[in-house]
């Protein structure tokens, strides 16, 4: 029997083994997570924050989903290396996994950069995982500020979740306006004031240099010298592939991430990676911010796990698509940021943009149609009309019942 072992079980690692298993339905599966929880939607973290959901409505699949297709969960794991010569998979606790094909599907961690000083401090967190939530839950009923430290959509999240359990929020960002590769200049501003009139406040073109305190956060030194009071600090400024269990390898790492090529094969043949560990050939114009996404790791793993049986079988690999629709939302407050693109590859020519900003009631929706299909579109404004078809900015924006009957409609436009 062939073994497999998938590292990292979320989006992209959930669907490779799903993929593995359709094309191959008697291979061994092992599936290895430092998680102790299989498979959860990461953009869910917000709500589990303000209590929103539960943890049961955030998963991927459902809990019997590994059980019914026979895989082996190895939780609460870590993979400390892989010895590509033996095929082999080993983890800190020196338990090995041997492998004949390995697809790894690690993601990616905030990393805090090597000039910031006193990082280790209690009450530094990241906001990318369970554990990470779990740890920053254990402070907020005992804490009264906090600073975060990035504005994409995880700083973005974090910063209006600490507001709603009643902290006061300092946003910090290095950008001169909110997501410039998402947003106009007036839709930029039109956030910063939702923000701001929610009581959090945004430092444009700022960077923290020290965490300052003798063991517990109790303020940040920014690159202008200023210092800042807080007790929690969430970081998530800056990012990086998980791939330091490769580096005894010579399987190929760039500064992006895993280097793979159309088939998502590593430079061992062996060795599959997908998701947003992977710097896949053809995406350098694509900025990170648009790159790792749900959307990109669920067709990579899906593709990776397809390849990866075809490999053990010998059959002819296909290569991904890449081409995928993409979704970023954020809820804020009684608001909702909605960011919705295709990838260039799927992109039409865009034939007509409509938008429609009422700066008063507070609405930005713009829509990009091209062949007939929405293909871009951008939505800031109250939450409850988002799926209005007879709320103003959804006419206006020729949005067909408001929001997208479903990300099929959105996908489905495809020509
Ligand atoms: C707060 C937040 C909000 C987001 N919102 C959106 C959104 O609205 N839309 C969108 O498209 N995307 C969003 N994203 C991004 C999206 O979640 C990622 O693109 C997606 O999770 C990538 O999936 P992945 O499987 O490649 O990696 P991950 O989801 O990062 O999973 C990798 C897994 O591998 C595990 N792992 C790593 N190294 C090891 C090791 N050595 N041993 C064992 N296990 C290991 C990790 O712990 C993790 O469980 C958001 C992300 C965050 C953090």
């Amino acid at each position: 029997m062939k073994q497999v072992v998938i590292i990292g079980c979320s989006a992209a690692g959930v669907s490779a083994a799903a993929a593995m298993r359709a094309t191959d339905p008697a291979a061994h599966i092992t599936m290895v997570s430092d998680e102790r929880t299989a498979g959860y939607r990461r953009m869910c973290l917000g709500n589990l924050l303000v209590k929103s959901k539960r943890l049961k409505d955030c998963l991927i699949e459902p809990p019997d989903f590994f059980d019914r297709l026979g895989i082996t969960l190895a939780l609460g794991s870590t993979v400390e290396k892989i010895n590509p010569r033996r095929r082999e998979v080993a983890l800190t606790d020196k338990t090995k996994f041997p492998f004949d094909v390995c697809i790894v599907a690690g993601g990616r961690d905030a990393v805090f950069p090597r000039e910031l000083r006193g990082a280790q401090k209690q009450g530094v967190f990241t906001f990318r995982s369970i554990a990470a939530l779990a740890a920053l839950e254990q402070l907020i009923p005992i804490s009264s500020t906090a600073c975060v430290w990035g504005a994409g959509i995880a700083g973005l999240t974090a910063a209006a979740c600490l507001r709603q359990r009643g902290l006061e929020v300092k946003l910090i960002t290095a950008r001169q306006q909110l997501l410039p590769e998402f947003l106009d200049l007036a839709a930029a501003e039109l956030l910063r004031r939702v923000l701001e009139s929610r009581g959090i406040e945004i430092l444009f073109e700022m960077d923290i240099r020290e965490v300052i305190g003798e063991s517990d956060v109790k303020a940040v030194r920014l690159n202008s010298g200023k210092v800042i009071g807080c007790e929690l600090l969430v970081v998530d400024a800056f990012n990086a592939a998980r791939a330091r269990f490769l580096s005894d390898t010579d399987i190929a790492v760039t500064e992006q991430g895993i280097a793979v090529d159309q088939f998502l094969q590593t430079s061992n043949p062996a060795i599959f990676a997908a998701g947003d560990c992977v710097d896949s050939a053809g995406e350098a114009d694509t900025p990170p911010e648009k790159r790792y996404v749900w959307a990109r790791a669920t067709a990579q793993g899906r593709a990776a796990g397809a390849n990866a049986a075809l490999f053990l079988s010998g059959g002819a690999m296909q290569p991904w698509p890449a081409a995928y629709a993409a979704e970023k939302t954020c809820d804020l407050f009684d608001y909702l940021l909605s960011l919705r693109w295709r990838t260039p590859e799927e992109m039409p020519v865009p034939a007509e943009t409509k938008i429609y900003f009422d700066e008063a009631a507070g609405i930005f929706h713009k829509r990009t149609i091209g062949n007939g299909a929405a293909c871009a579109e951008v939505y800031i404004g109250p939450a409850a009309d988002w799926g209005s078809p007879t709320a103003p900015g959804n006419e206006a924006a020729g949005a067909r019942g408001g929001r997208f009957a479903s990300a099929d409609d959105f996908a489905g436009g495809a020509q």
